[in-house]
């Protein structure tokens, strides 16, 4: 049960980090915001609507807004005036204060005032305008390489001017490149009261553009705050102060802090989206399983004949995790479950498990993998575990094309085929089921929510919507899983099939390489298997191939004797087979790969894995890489080749790598080193794009994100859509999928 008390725990001082900041407002322009008591709030939020003001007034209305900019502020996703005001600074200059000449140091940004006292072109090496200041404490040099009559006519002797800029030595003492300058009227000392902000901006839109459509957003928003849509215990900072601080903030704001985005303001506004994009995952889930779905009676004849045929045992986690499952599928609501395991945890498995459920209860399974080359795989072991079985399945990838298509296509629509495996083109539109009833995705990262809703909307009409099975090729870190699949239950298989040898896993210079060669040799020699895996920061299939094609010929001529074998994405899919066939039959000693061979490969003699500039690849994906050996009852070898000087941050994360086998806490490791987009892989679906809100940085709120989003459900649901459409509005529509 959830009451407020909860988030007495978490007192405003156990939010906040800086202490002088805790009890003042601080407004550079002195309008302190009311802010509602907690009493009145909940009448507050509800009766001020929240899409009014200044979330409802398009930019067009701001001063100086015509067409032509309103199209450039849409380019940043700025629509309406509460956009701008989202639009925050990415740093900021200290304006505030007047430097003297003399206490001027070297290399810093500072505002300087004086008198100028002669302006000059001077040709030297470069035609310059040359002025000096000076402000009775010493002189100073401006310096122009642009500039025109009219300027120089504006710096006569005796004009005052306020500069800023960076100070340099130069050939003449201090100097200024380029300042930012302007003349002061008679008697003007005022300078600015806030920092100034910095605004993340491409060519089109220039600061001053920025500053002066953020400072009218401002002077709106204080004329008529928007709604605060979070419960005032959640959070002590209310939103318009908080918008407020971050676009001017006071003179002593601690930068460090706002550099990380852990001032209290920046947490306040990161909170409010967490807690908006929770909330519609959330939504999503519920209006997914608001529709229904079949109830698939558990412990068939199928599945229990199944496992009984399996030459081993399930593993105790495997078995918690298809229990799982099958009560979810036997009820009837549509499962929405994540299945989260390390490499060679056996997630294949239970997904087998989960299918025959599906099948023996009369309706058809869909299984989505990412790549070709995975979904293949995904079909010999299921042909391999199913055929005995006499289960119609069925393949349909990119590549089924023509009259094969058809057919497939047909056998789908006329339910004869009960397990379609396949890649995307599952999701296109006229692949129609009969009477689909499982989904399972393998993502490997790499489909968005709207991805894996397409293949839901496939269910047929009248048996509701399909069970929807997402399995993970490597581990998710907790906090990303926690904000990119909230809508989704979570299983975890933490427990590897058993026999498993840790493989060791050593660093070695590629000036080292001959050794490297040799020790493959010796391996080799003694009837094991070796894979060589070519990387390439190229996403580029062609050149992939073409680097594997010229390590496999520079290793056949250092190692006349060895049979090896090359394998990439570029072969065709019988070559490809073909290829695998020969290596997993003992065939071929060396198999050298691109990264076709991360997922789905499995060999259990091949007790020696070589990855060429792992430096170039993320932690996940290299762990994947690894997990291809380690399979058989031989110690295991893993040679990471790097290519020399590292990185600091490079030797950390393979550091990480050789000293853990832990899928989850490389997992993190990665999170912490690269951010979000890399490890999830989702840069290209938007999944993780955030206007404020940054992982890791805000990963400590996402349990309190959880907490508040649940209360805002139980207490204040009516706060729930406003939130939604105010952080997610434009951006996505989940309602509509
Ligand atoms: P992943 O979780 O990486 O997808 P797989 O499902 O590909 O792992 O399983 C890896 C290997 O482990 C496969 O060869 C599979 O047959 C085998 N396996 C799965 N479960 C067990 C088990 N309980 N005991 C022994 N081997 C197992
Ligand atoms: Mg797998």
């Amino acid at each position: 049960m959830f009451s407020l008390t909860v988030y007495t725990i978490r007192s405003p001082a156990s939010i906040f980090h800086d202490d002088h900041d805790k009890n003042t407002v601080h407004s550079c322009h002195g309008s302190e915001l009311a802010r509602p008591s907690p009493a009145n709030w909940a009448q507050h939020a509800a009766t001020s609507d929240p899409v009014s003001g200044i979330a409802s007034i398009p930019v067009r209305e701001l001063r100086g807004v015509g067409p032509k900019l309103a199209a450039k502020l849409a380019d940043y996703g700025v629509h309406r005036v509460e956009d701008l005001l989202f639009h925050l600074p990415l740093r900021y200059q200290d304006r505030t204060r007047i430097t003297p000449i003399a206490s001027a140091r070297e290399g810093a940004d500072l505002v300087i005032e004086g008198e100028v006292r002669a302006a000059d072109i001077v040709f030297g090496r470069r035609r310059s305008l040359v002025a000096r200041l000076q402000d009775g404490s010493g002189t100073l040099t401006l310096r122009f390489f642009h500039f025109s009559a009219a300027q120089k006519a504006g710096l006569q002797s005796g004009t005052r001017l306020r500069c800023f800029g960076q100070v340099r030595r130069g050939s003449s003492g201090l100097e200024m490149f380029h300042p930012e300058y302007r003349s002061l009227e008679e008697g003007e000392h005022s300078v600015e009261e806030a920092l100034t902000p910095i605004y993340p901006t491409t060519a089109g839109i220039g600061q001053n553009q920025w500053r002066n459509l953020c400072g009218q957003a401002l002077a709106r928003l204080r004329r008529d705050p928007p709604a605060d849509l979070l419960p005032p215990e959640c959070h002590p900072y209310d939103l318009a102060r908080a918008l407020e601080y971050l676009h001017a903030p006071p003179p002593d704001a601690p930068q460090a802090l706002l550099r990380e985005g852990q001032h209290p303001a920046q947490q306040r506004l990161a909170l409010e989206e967490l807690v908006a994009h929770n909330l519609s995952l959330q939504n999503l889930r519920q209006s997914q399983q608001a529709q229904g779905a079949p109830a698939l009676a558990p412990g068939t004849e199928q599945q229990n004949a199944f496992l009984a045929s399996l030459p081993f045992a399930p593993t105790g986690a495997q078995q918690r995790v298809m229990g799982e499952i099958a009560a979810d599928l036997a009820r009837p609501v549509p499962m929405l479950r994540l299945v989260q395991g390390d490499v060679g945890s056996g997630k294949t498995l239970v997904a087998a498990g989960a299918a025959l459920q599906a099948i023996a209860n009369g309706y058809q399974v869909a299984i989505m993998a990412p790549t070709e080359i995975l979904a293949e795989q995904h079909w010999s072991s299921f042909s391999n575990w199913f055929g005995p079985m006499s289960v119609a399945m069925e393949w349909l990838s990119g590549r089924t094309r023509g009259r094969r298509r058809d057919a497939a296509l047909q056998r789908i629509a006329g339910g004869e085929a009960a397990l379609v495996i396949g890649t995307h083109a599952l999701f296109q539109s006229d692949v129609i089921f009969d009477r689909l009833g499982l989904v399972i995705v393998d993502e490997q990262h790499r489909f968005g929510v709207h991805q894996r809703l397409a293949l839901t909307g496939k269910g047929a009409a009248g048996h509701g919507k399909p069970h929807q099975l997402v399995m993970t090729a490597t581990p998710i870190p907790r906090t990303l899983s926690m904000v990119a699949y909230a809508d989704l239950d979570c299983s975890i298989i933490d427990e590897l099939p058993p026999g498993r040898q840790p493989v060791t896993t050593v660093l070695i210079d590629n000036s080292r390489r001959h050794q490297v060669v040799e020790r493959v040799a010796a391996a080799c020699s003694q009837g094991r298997q070796a894979y060589w895996v070519c990387t390439l920061i190229e996403e580029s299939d062609a050149l992939q191939a073409q680097a594997a094609e010229a390590t496999a010929a520079e290793l056949q001529l250092a190692l006349p004797e060895l049979a090896i074998g090359l394998i990439h994405g570029r072969m065709k899919p019988a070559d490809k087979e073909s290829v695998m066939a020969a290596f997993k039959a003992g065939e071929l000693s060396l198999l050298v790969a691109t990264t076709v061979i991360e997922v789905g490969v499995d060999v259990p003699n091949a007790s020696l894995m070589i990855i060429e500039n792992p430096e170039r690849l993320g932690l996940a994906q290299l762990h994947q890489l690894r997990g291809r050996v380690g399979r058989g009852r031989e110690a295991s070898h893993c040679v990471l080749l790097y290519q020399g000087p590292l990185s600091a941050t490079g030797r950390e994360r393979l550091l990480a790598l050789r000293d853990s086998s832990d899928g989850f806490y490389i997992a993190e490791k990665d999170l912490e080193l690269r951010g979000p987009g890399e490890v999830l892989g989702t840069r290209q679906t938007g999944l993780m794009e955030f206007r404020i809100a940054q992982l890791p940085a805000h990963s400590h709120m996402l349990d309190e994100v959880q907490a508040i989003a649940a209360l805002i459900r139980r207490r204040h649901p009516e706060l729930a859509g406003p939130l939604i459409q105010r952080w997610t509005g434009s951006k996505q529509d989940f309602g509509n999928v």
